[in-house]
């Protein structure tokens, strides 16, 4: 059994986490549940800032808010010192409501648009990272009608291929993120270079997303060291900051063997500094942008089992009460899960089952062939590591009402994001006045 945080085994043979009893959230809250560890999540926010600290590193720790973005995350990542990537006009806005330091916010995307271009120049972030051609122009002439003068980092894309799910690479040539290295992040360098509206501070990549390996970080560094050292060396253009984006992997079943975060920073550091001394070039201030690293392992998600069904000789089916409307990453990307029986820890009667969500989607299957303490209907199924990319990636499919989100810590839990209703689910829909049927119900 592998436990992060908090979570062991209490004296009923129940599964808790920070100090609370999953099976009470579960009864108290009703499932499905999104359990957050505040514990955790301090600890790892505060692993990778204190690293670069012992190394004596200047840095900023940007939490990438889409893993999981919710006002009380915002809080956590100011709390513990550390800035906010944004890819939305929602995400930051949820930043702003949450009173998060403008100028620790560093906005991200492929397709920013002219609103949200706006937004972030009205409320003065600290930083934009640029993705395209179309951008510069966008930001340019938005930052001169207002009078302002914008910072930014350049995206590249450095050619690199990390060994992750193709869905989750984003630093290959063939990629819809960033300008090609050289040529086209050359030409996007002179441009907003010498642009008046626009500081440009140093540069981005992001090679993708749940990375072990760290050659990828090294090929990437090298190659985007070499442009710097060109830019230097050619063009006498000097930049101070280096962005080599999130991307650490986590553990979602005993497959994954991630490094510790410390050892993932260390790297990293390293790294940057072999690429940089070798081509004479000035240590660069180093931003990361973490986001599965530091939630992903965090949270647990509380299921009920309902219904099952034998195949003789095939497998046995157990549904619960949730599946791809709140965690549509199995369906999406073929992704792993670890699960237990929370009321039934010290049961040692396994059986291999799989884990069926309850939508109408034959791919909606959120465990293959896992072994479990005998499921029953009733049990409180609990899923590890689902604080990344499960809510934030959470539909209404089916007209299912998204779940509640608590964030538990010295045997207490907090309601952060309370459960949806059926009233949630109907407020946006609009029925025309012509309808007869609408008419019959006003003039009852
Ligand atoms: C998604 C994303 C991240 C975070 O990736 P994780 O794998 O969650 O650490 C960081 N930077 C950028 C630009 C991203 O798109």
């Amino acid at each position: 059994m592998y436990f992060t945080g908090t979570s062991r085994i209490n004296e009923k043979q129940h599964l808790e986490i920070g100090g609370v009893d999953t099976v009470e959230l579960a009864k108290q809250f009703g499932t499905p549940l999104y359990v957050l560890d505040e514990w955790e999540i301090r600890r790892r926010m505060r692993e990778f800032v204190s690293t670069f600290q012992e190394l004596d590193v200047s840095a900023q720790v940007a939490y990438a808010s889409k893993a999981l973005c919710t006002k009380t995350l915002c809080y956590l990542a100011n709390e513990e010192g550390l800035s906010l990537d944004v890819v939305s006009g929602g995400e930051l806005y949820t930043a702003l409501a949450s009173g998060f330091p403008k100028e620790r916010i560093h906005f991200h995307g492929n397709n920013k648009t002219m609103e949200e271009i706006e937004m972030a120049i009205d409320n003065e972030i600290g930083a934009f990272v640029i993705d395209n051609f179309y951008e510069i122009e966008l930001i340019e002439r938005i930052a001169r009608e207002k009078g302002k003068v914008v910072n930014a980092l350049i995206r590249v894309s450095p050619g690199i291929e990390a060994h992750t799910h193709e869905y989750i690479q984003t630093g290959q040539e063939d990629s819809k993120f960033g300008f090609n290295l050289i040529d086209q992040a050359l030409q996007a360098t002179e441009r907003v270079y010498h642009s008046k509206q626009i500081k440009l501070l140093g540069f981005h990549f992001h090679i993708g997303s749940q990375i072990f390996d760290m050659n990828g970080f090294d090929k990437a560094i090298e190659r985007v060291a070499d442009f710097y050292q060109l830019l230097k060396e050619q063009f006498q253009m000097e930049f101070s900051i280096l962005n080599t984006g999130g991307g650490f992997g986590i553990h979602y079943t005993d497959e994954d063997q991630p490094l510790t975060i410390r050892s993932y920073v260390q790297t990293l550091v390293e790294m940057v500094q072999k690429h940089f001394t070798m081509r004479n070039l000035a240590f660069p201030e180093i931003w990361i942008e973490p986001g599965r690293s530091i939630i992903g392992e965090a949270g647990t998600t509380l299921y009920t089992i309902g219904s099952n069904k034998t195949i003789p000789h095939i497998r046995k089916y157990v549904a619960v009460d949730g599946g791809m409307m709140d965690n549509p990453r199995p369906a999406l990307y073929q992704a792993k899960y670890d699960a237990v029986i929370a009321n039934k820890m010290n049961n040692n009667h396994k059986e291999k089952v799989s884990i069926a969500g309850k939508a109408c989607e034959s791919g909606d299957m959120l465990i293959w062939d896992i072994e479990l303490s005998q499921p029953e209907p009733g049990d409180i199924l609990a899923v590890f590591s689902t604080g990344a990319y499960n809510y934030s990636m959470a539909s209404n499919y089916n007209r299912v009402p998204r779940p509640a989100m608590v964030l538990v810590g010295d045997g207490k839990a907090d309601l952060i994001v309370r459960r949806e209703t059926y009233d949630d689910i109907i407020q946006y829909d609009i029925v025309p006045e012509r309808f007869e049927a609408k008419k019959a119900i006003q003039s009852k």
